[in-house]
């Protein structure tokens, strides 16, 4: 369906603004009324729908042959359920932060769980997205080791490391390796059953299984694969019956040899509340990692993904913003769609001058949700107490833990010094700005319900 309308709006629209605008749009659910695409970013939102979203309902309404409602879902931010699409969308293809998803505990609640359909379409399904390829893979210092060992499976599945663990903070590239890893090999052999997988969609049509007791099928579906991939395993972290069953899958793909990639933000050793044994299986092949880019793998990527969008960047511009986003990849992306968007809306070409505006822009909008003050009100209103409460000496669980937290992001996201974020604290001293910090970071590592939390307060303040 999707297909259909691009290439429909494809001849209605300028080449140049097609691909700005449609290239970087891929669906990642459908149910009955409604189709919802992952955008770049917010600010590519609101163009969009400024400008495209009356030919984009009318496409969609042509060839669906009913009204359908187009929803927007921002790169690696919604924590919603999504379901496949015409095979070439994907459960979590941009790598959204696990924890923003909702807790097993949560999810058993009928309220908060989705049906997810798990039936006969989805068996052949890969849940590849096609984006994400070798060749769309700038190598550097920082992934060159990741890379290559990805392509030796990628080459020989089964053959030289397996399982493969890979490794790298967020927004770094393991989601795009893993597809690249099966898109290659879906290429290279078709016959091959190649499934890429999030680990928290494995466990939402897990409860599912168990819920609707078709814990049969659950088995069926992943024990003839010949290659999975499992996005982002710490997921599994703390949710026992999840890591029994990824144990049993894990195993019988395992002793028919064949192959298993899974990707993590953290070194299995690193992984708490995670069984032994499923922590030495992962230690049992290959572990990989990704590190941060440094300026010139910066530039190149830039470069690269500039091309793909057709557009030219000049060395000062891609230096300035490579200097200017530290190391999240997916940041790097971001501000360059938004660059090349506000290029095309303003009718100026990408220079120096446009980048800054741009990048100023982007830090102020960061730099004004993440004041002080408004942590302290998102903090408060999600946790429903009262700013006043935060910056009282009031002990209690429900008040403590919520400052801490406030406390925490203030010191992660603000330039503020300890003193500072104290005394804006209803004037507590640097120390406990330091003990609260320390607490929940080591509480974070631990991903369990309070990362989630945090998670969902971090993507409140950001929107
Ligand atoms: P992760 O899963 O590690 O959080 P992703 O794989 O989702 O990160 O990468 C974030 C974005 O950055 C994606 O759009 C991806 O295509 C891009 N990206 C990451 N690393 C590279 C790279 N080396 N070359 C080109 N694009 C990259
Ligand atoms: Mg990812």
């Amino acid at each position: 369906l999707w297909k259909n309308c691009l290439d429909h709006i494809e001849q209605k629209i300028l080449p140049e603004n097609f691909n700005t605008w449609f290239t970087p749009l891929y669906p990642c659910a459908k149910n009955e009324n409604t189709l919802t695409l992952v955008v770049p970013n917010r600010f590519f939102e609101r163009c969009l729908r400024e400008n495209y979203l009356e030919l984009i309902q009318e496409t969609l309404e042509y060839f669906a042959n009913k009204k359908l409602e187009v929803c927007f879902q921002v790169n690696g931010i919604s924590s919603g359920i999504e379901t496949p699409f015409n095979g070439n969308g994907n459960g979590n293809g941009n790598g959204h932060p696990p924890v923003s998803a909702p807790s097993e505990a949560r999810m058993e609640t009928p309220a908060s769980s989705p049906h997810v359909e798990v039936g006969e379409s989805s068996r052949t399904e890969s849940f590849l997205n096609p984006k994400y390829t070798f060749d769309r893979f700038v190598i550097g210092p920082n992934n060159q080791f990741a890379h290559a060992a990805c392509q030796a499976v990628a080459q020989k599945p089964a053959y030289t490391y397996n399982p493969l663990f890979l490794y790298g903070a967020v927004g770094l590239g393991k989601t795009h390796l893993l597809h690249a890893i099966g898109n290659q090999i879906s290429n290279q052999n078709p016959n091959l059953r190649v499934r890429y997988i999030s680990a928290e969609r494995f466990t939402v049509d897990l409860i599912e299984s168990i819920k609707r007791d078709k814990m049969a099928a659950f088995r069926e579906r992943y024990r003839p694969l010949d290659v999975l991939l499992v996005d982002d395993i710490q997921f599994i972290a703390g949710k026992e019956r999840t890591q029994e069953e990824f144990f049993y899958t894990f195993n019988s793909l395992y002793e028919y040899h064949k192959q298993i990639v899974v990707s993590s933000d953290r070194y299995p050793k690193d992984m708490k509340n995670i069984e032994e044994r499923l922590r030495s299986r992962f230690e049992s092949g290959l572990i990989a990692d990704i590190m941060p880019p440094d300026l010139e793998t910066k530039m190149a990527i830039l470069y690269k993904k500039a091309d793909f969008h057709e557009k030219e960047i000049s060395q000062d511009v891609a230096m300035f913003l490579a200097n200017n986003i530290k190391s999240n990849i997916r940041e790097l992306e971001g501000i360059l769609l938004r660059v090349i968007a506000y290029s095309s809306f303003t009718r100026r070409d990408i220079d120096l001058e446009l980048a800054k505006e741009v990048l100023k822009d982007f830090t102020v909008d960061k730099n004004k949700n993440f004041s002080i003050a408004n942590i302290q009100k998102t903090v408060a209103q999600y946790f429903s107490i009262r700013v006043s409460d935060l910056k009282s000496k009031k002990r209690s669980r429900d008040i403590s833990i919520p400052r801490q937290i406030a406390m925490y992001i203030c010191r992660e996201y603000t330039q503020a010094s300890l003193p500072e974020i104290g005394r804006q604290f209803g004037g507590k001293d640097h120390t406990t700005v330091i003990f609260s910090h320390r607490k929940i970071s080591s509480l974070v590592k631990e991903n369990n319900e309070m990362t989630g939390s945090i998670q969902q307060i971090l993507n409140i303040l950001e929107s």
